[in-house]
């Protein structure tokens, strides 16, 4: 397991956030490298390894444009002045991954909060969260994947969102059963947010955000063609 005060990153980048509740919000991504949650369908399967072959240093990464295996590992402080070299203006910060829960983010969370930012995490549910109270928290439940790890209640008590990954009718379906445990007051908002924006994938959302008063969560950064 990680120090507290070190995290291994594999890529740091200014956007606007293109899904679920935060829409449109300007944000610095931190993007986590490791998980072992495996889904058939991930699109960033290169965060995956935490082969310390790839470890470079954090010039390198930020060099690099493109999906890369490569990551470096990072104290907090030297993350806060990357972010200064790099002369980032937004002021929520979204930490991603992989599975950026591998990690925990007590320190980072409290740290970016005391410089002024909103800080948000987006995860598979399938580790605990160890998180500040303030941070919004995005759980996007990975149910019954390659890794052999099971989406955890607590985890889903925790959400601030549940935005679910649907291609199919069996997908709805373990929503629901992972929605018995969010007894959480306020109430997580619901996302169904279609497989890779396939065209029967969108109509099973809509169709069902629209039955169930649930939301839908395109990922519109790739509409417009940004990361
Ligand atoms: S949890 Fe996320 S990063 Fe990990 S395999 Fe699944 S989609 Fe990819």
């Amino acid at each position: 397991m990680q120090t507290p005060t070190e995290y291994k990153i594999n890529e740091v980048f200014e956007s606007i956030q293109g899904e679920g509740a935060l829409t449109g919000v300007p944000s610095i991504f931190v993007r986590l490298q490791g998980c072992p949650v495996g889904c058939a369908w991930c699109d960033t399967k290169h965060t995956w390894t935490l082969d310390e072959q790839f470890q470079v240093s954090s010039e390198q990464v930020m060099a690099e444009s493109g999906e890369s295996e490569n990551w470096f590992a990072t104290s907090i402080e030297q993350l806060l002045n990357l972010f200064d070299r790099h002369q980032y203006q937004a002021k929520n910060i979204i930490l991603t991954g992989g599975e950026p829960c591998m990690y925990d983010l007590r320190p980072l969370c409290k740290a970016l909060f005391d410089k002024g930012y909103t800080v948000s995490v987006e995860t598979s549910g399938t580790y605990e969260i160890k998180v500040t109270p303030e941070t919004w928290v995005t759980v996007s439940p990975k149910v019954d994947m390659k890794g052999g790890f099971k989406v955890r209640e607590d985890a889903i008590l925790r959400a601030n969102e549940i935005k679910h990954p649907v291609a199919m009718e069996k997908h709805i379906e373990e929503l629901e059963n992972l929605l018995v445990w969010a007894t959480q007051i306020p109430a997580p908002l619901v996302y169904l947010q279609p497989i890779s924006q396939q065209k029967r994938a969108t109509e099973l959302a809509v169709k069902t955000c629209i039955a169930k008063n649930w939301r839908l969560s395109l990922q519109t950064h790739k509409f417009i063609g940004i990361e």
